[in-house]
Formats: structure tokens, C-alpha cells, sequence
């Protein structure tokens, strides 16, 4: 087995314009690099092979966590490790703090960014799961201007999303977490910081006594995360105590098959599913207790 990578030109950006002119100049040919934890073993394995790796970690515009308007501004080129650290994300999106720990191992966490976890698309990470359940927006930028999109259109598949070849993410716009917000986020692994055989990224908001805006995305169960729309509307305007667990995670067996992968089945994946939803439905009863 190969393990050095096809030589590359490497181009260390101190702009986005300096990003958006190897971009222009190259497409696919070539790869942006940001923490490096997914694609230098890539480069390694020689699973991709680009003519040039233009490296973001100087560029300003993709770093700082910060509040904007009534979203928490999350830079593509923050690492899981300051993720984990902000009192920000703490405050106003704690799923987010929920999910970082069970990422890898703390070495990965001082060197992966947020953004590069989610432009590497693997339907087994936890944040693309944890964005969709947020309704996160994903603000992206090339050299012909700005766009939006939204969590639900960024994903398209394995390791694939909407990005352009000519366009990187320079950050992600979360919503702010409201009175009353609740989260759950948990993942079976067969060792603590493996991928997941089965995840689930929650959040949804008491009001009342009433649940209300659930959001469920599964993770490590289909070839991108998969928001359980037919179990959401089970739950949806229940009062805790006439919250059923059964009948909402019924509504899986009818909505969704999952994906079997190297190691597990999709029965067995869908049985962890199950389990999860009604650890996360349990936790919501009690935070409203
Ligand atoms: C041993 C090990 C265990 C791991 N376990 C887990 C795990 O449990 N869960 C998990 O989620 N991940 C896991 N990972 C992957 C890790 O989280 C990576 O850090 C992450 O997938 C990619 O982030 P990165 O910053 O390292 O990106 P890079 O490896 O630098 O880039 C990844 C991809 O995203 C693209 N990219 C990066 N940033 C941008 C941008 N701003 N705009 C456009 N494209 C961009 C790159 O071109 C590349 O295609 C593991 C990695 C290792 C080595």
C-alpha cells in the first residue's frame, strides 16, 4: 500500500482572494485544506490526488466564533477544540458543546475545524447531523460572490454537499438557542471516539408545556444525516405526559430503512435509532419536569 501522496503544488492563502485564484485556476484539480485530519490521510491513501492543496488556516475572514444578529456565527476555520471551549456556543448552541466530545480524540479535536467536517460530508460525522438538526446556514463564498444554503440542501450524499469546486464554506450561521430549548445528543460506538454505528443530534423548545419545533437528524444510518420528519410530527404539540415513545418510534418502521455499512446491519441500525429516540424523548420529559 501507497502511503505518500502523488506530488502536489502547495499554496498557503493569506486571503480569500488568494483561495478563490487557485480555485479559479484549478477546479477540481484542486483540494483546500484546513485542519488536514480527513484529507492528508486521503492525499496519503492516495484516495484523492489533486494538482494543488491550497492551505485556509491564515485566512482571517474563516476564523472567530461571534454572535450576528440573532445567530451564532461559527467560522469554518474554528477548531472542534475552541468549538468546545466558547461560551458562546455553550450559551446559545449547546448541542454543539454536546457533540464535540464524542468526536475522535482530543488530537483530532486541536487540529479539525468545524467547517472541514462539514464540507467532508461523512454521513458518520456528528456535525452535519447536529447543523440539520439546528437548521443551520451554510454561508459560502467564490470569486463570483456570496450564497446561502441551508442545511437541508447542503448535504447531497456521501462525502458530498452543494459546494462548487470553485467555492469554500467561510462560515455557518446557527440560530440561536431560545427560552425554553432543550437538546439531546448521544451515539452508539463500539469504542469511545470510533465512528458511530448509529447517532442522533436533537433539539426542540417547551412551551406551555407543550413540545414544540423537534428536530431529529440521525446519523451513521443512510449516505447523508437523515432528519425524521414522520417521527417529528409524532411528537410535535404533545404535553410531556402524553408523550408515547412507542408510537413515535413506530413511525421509523414505516418512514425509513437504514443503511447496512461494514459493520452493522440496517436492522440493527434501525433498532439503535429506536433506542436513541427514546433516550432523547425521555430527556426532553425530564427537562421539562
Ligand atoms: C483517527 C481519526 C478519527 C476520526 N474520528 C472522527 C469522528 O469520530 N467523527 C468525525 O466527525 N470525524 C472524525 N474524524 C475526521 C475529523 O473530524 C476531521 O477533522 C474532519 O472530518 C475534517 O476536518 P478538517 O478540518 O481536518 O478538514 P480537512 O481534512 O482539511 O478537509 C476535509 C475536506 O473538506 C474540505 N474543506 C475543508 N475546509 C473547507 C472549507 N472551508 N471550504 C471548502 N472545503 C473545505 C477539504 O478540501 C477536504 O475535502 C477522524 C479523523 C481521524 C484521523
Amino acid at each position: 500500500m501507497r502511503l505518500k501522496p502523488r506530488a502536489f503544488e502547495y499554496v498557503r492563502a493569506a486571503s480569500l482572494q488568494d483561495v478563490f485564484a487557485v480555485l479559479d485556476s484549478h477546479g477540481d484539480e484542486a483540494k483546500v485544506l484546513a485542519g488536514g485530519q480527513s484529507l492528508v490521510p486521503a492525499l496519503n491513501l492516495r484516495l484523492a490526488a489533486p494538482e494543488v492543496v491550497v492551505d485556509v488556516n491564515a485566512v482571517e475572514d474563516l476564523h472567530g466564533i461571534a454572535l450576528a444578529g440573532d445567530s451564532l456565527r461559527i467560522g469554518a476555520m474554528s477548531r472542534y477544540s475552541e468549538v468546545a471551549a466558547s461560551e458562546l456556543v455553550a450559551r446559545h448552541a449547546p448541542l454543539i458543546a454536546r457533540a464535540i466530545p464524542f468526536i475522535a480524540h482530543p488530537a483530532i479535536r486541536n487540529r479539525g475545524t468545524f467547517g472541514g467536517s462539514l464540507c467532508n460530508a461523512d454521513p458518520a460525522s456528528e456535525l452535519p447531523a447536529c447543523a440539520l438538526a439546528l437548521q443551520a446556514v451554510f454561508n459560502l463564498s467564490s470569486s463570483a460572490g456570496a450564497r446561502a444554503v441551508a442545511a437541508e440542501d447542503f448535504f447531497v450524499g456521501t462525502y458530498a454537499t452543494a459546494l462548487e469546486p470553485n467555492e469554500v464554506l467561510v462560515s455557518v450561521d446557527i440560530p440561536l438557542a431560545g427560552d425554553g430549548a432543550v437538546t439531546f445528543f448521544d451515539e452508539v460506538v463500539r469504542r469511545r471516539g470510533d465512528y458511530a454505528m448509529a447517532g442522533l443530534a436533537a433539539c426542540a423548545g417547551w412551551s406551555g408545556g407543550i413540545l414544540s419545533n423537534l428536530r431529529l437528524a440521525f446519523f451513521a444510518v443512510s449516505d447523508m444525516p437523515y432528519l425524521a420528519k414522520g417521527v417529528m410530527a409524532q411528537a410535535e404539540g404533545k404535553a410531556a405526559d402524553s408523550l408515547d415513545p412507542e408510537t413515535v418510534c413506530a413511525a421509523l418502521d414505516t418512514d425509513f430503512a437504514p443503511q447496512e455499512d461494514l459493520t452493522t446491519s440496517g436492522a440493527a441500525k434501525l433498532h439503535l435509532m429506536k433506542v436513541l429516540t427514546r433516550r432523547a424523548l425521555a430527556a426532553f420529559a425530564g427537562a421539562e419536569g
